[in-house]
């Protein structure tokens, strides 16, 4: 593997993790080692969003299809980007401006170019030198649009495909965080975020029974908006509390997301973070945090203190921990896992060359930490071969240290503290997958060294389809 990049890099004449990702994503995706990085078992993903867990393609090329899509397309005066915003409704029921898709697809050969390029980013929607402060809000933006994902069919079916493509990606578990909301049919009848998790637990058994060869799983994380006043957070918790105990083993936690500068700072939420002690106590339910704090380059942003003072199990991001090395030193010791979202971090702005990544530094004194994928819809990918190809080839890992993050997405997966013997299971079964995989890697580079014309192709593993 260590040959392929060198060779890689040199046949590049630069360094590809250097740069934006989507600028040299068709480079690394032409690299030999981009396959070997797809084929490889990928143990855990533990920091993914809903509404952007799954592949923009299935929204363009399947939901976009069905009888009552609707598109509202808006178009800025003064910068000429069209919105689009896709919806279902009874014919006859959609609101003004709304086309149904099949008329909006016969009237332009570019429709799904177009709705594409609003609900992926890219370099002509987020160039390369823009910063945090603009990118963000574009992206937040993208979630408006999905109205689409609201019709229950559709719900499970988005997230059906893309937990599908990531178990062929080598994922045997996921933990996705969701904002737990409600759902609505194509006739307006709304569903209570019960009904949302219903949906789930259908979801996850199915999953459960056609990948229980390799024992998948999957739970939530309760994930509300940290932009929110604190009395409606303190009416997040009380729900969370409440899903937990009607859902118990689909629920592991509870999180507030969304653009951290701007948004209350997590001592902000400290009667909230009180009050959750009280309904511990008072339901005899755990439900334990998982902080997505640290996603900041600002060293004045302490969320990642209040984090670790309300005992959250891992921190999400993380990315200005390292702003703070006695936190690094308590991490350590207490076995807080940092989950670290490399390309996540360059697109929305946090660091511009990969190589500069704190986690690298994390990495190597020893900090607890898991690599994702965040927000993989949105940023127009499918499973975690990039994440993991660009932290491979920016930090200079070795192949030891890539199984050791693997290993670590499992190790830091909730069941530590639920189901130790279902880790130990997962774990089994990682051991297996990934022996097969290093031996298929052997065999081809054998053949490869001996010259079979054959070999010019990389391994691929197959995962269970
Ligand atoms: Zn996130």
């Amino acid at each position: 593997m260590g040959e392929q990049r060198s060779a890689f890099q040199n046949s590049t004449g630069f360094f590809p993790t250097a740069h934006y990702f989507f600028g040299v994503r068709p480079l690394l995706e032409s690299s030999t080692l981009f396959p070997m990085f797809q084929s490889m078992p990928k143990g855990a993903v533990l920091h993914i969003h809903t509404s952007s867990l799954g592949d923009t393609e299935f929204i363009i090329g399947n939901l976009t299809h069905r009888p009552n899509c609707y598109v509202l397309m808006i178009t800025n005066s003064t910068t000429g980007a069209t919105q689009y915003t896709l919806s279902y409704f009874l014919p006859g029921n959609q609101p003004d401006g709304f086309a149904t898709c099949s008329d909006a697809r016969a009237a332009d050969p570019g429709f799904d170019g177009k709705v594409r390029g609003a609900l992926e980013m890219s370099e002509a929607t987020s160039p390369r030198n823009r910063t945090t402060d603009v990118l963000f809000p574009g992206f937040q933006l993208v979630f408006g649009r999905l109205a689409i994902l609201k019709e229950p069919t559709a719900y499970y079916d988005y997230y059906y495909d893309g937990l599908v493509k990531l178990i062929q990606n080598g994922v045997q578990y996921v933990e996705i965080r969701t904002g737990i909301s409600s759902l609505t049919a194509v006739n307006g009848t709304s569903y209570p975020p019960e009904f949302t998790l219903q949906v789930w637990s259908q979801l996850r058994q199915d999953l459960r029974n056609r990948y229980a060869s390799i024992g998948f799983d999957l739970t939530l994380i309760a994930s509300y908006d940290r932009a929110r006043a604190s009395s409606v957070v303190s009416q997040n918790l009380i729900s969370a509390f409440k899903y937990k105990q009607q859902f118990p083993d689909l629920i592991i936690g509870f999180d507030l997301v969304n653009f951290e500068d701007p948004g209350h700072t997590t001592e902000y939420f400290s009667n909230v973070w009180i009050q959750h002690q009280a309904l511990t106590q008072s339901t005899g339910v755990s439900l334990p945090f998982y902080f997505h704090d640290g996603e900041s380059d600002q060293p004045n942003d302490t969320n990642v203190y209040d984090a670790i003072l309300c005992s959250t199990r891992r921190i999400g991001h993380g990315f200005n921990l390292w702003h703070f090395p006695y936190l690094e030193q308590v991490a350590k010791q207490q076995q807080i896992a940092v989950e670290v979202c490399p390309l996540s971090n360059q697109i929305l702005g946090y660091v511009a060359d990969l190589r500069l990544h704190p986690a690298a530094g994390y990495f190597a004194r020893g900090v607890p930490m898991v690599l994702s994928s965040d927000d993989p819809g949105i940023f127009g990918y499918v499973g975690m071969g990039y994440d993991y190809l660009a932290a491979y080839l920016a930090w200079g890992l070795s192949l030891k240290d890539v199984k050791s993050l693997v290993w670590n997405s499992l190790k830091y997966t909730a069941l530590r503290d639920v189901n130790p013997t279902q880790l130990q299971s997962a774990l089994g079964v990682l051991q297996t997958k990934w022996d097969a995989w290093i031996t298929s890697m052997s065999n081809a580079l054998a053949a490869q060294r001996a010259g079979k014309a054959a070999a010019a192709s990389v391994p691929v593993v197959a995962h269970n389809k």
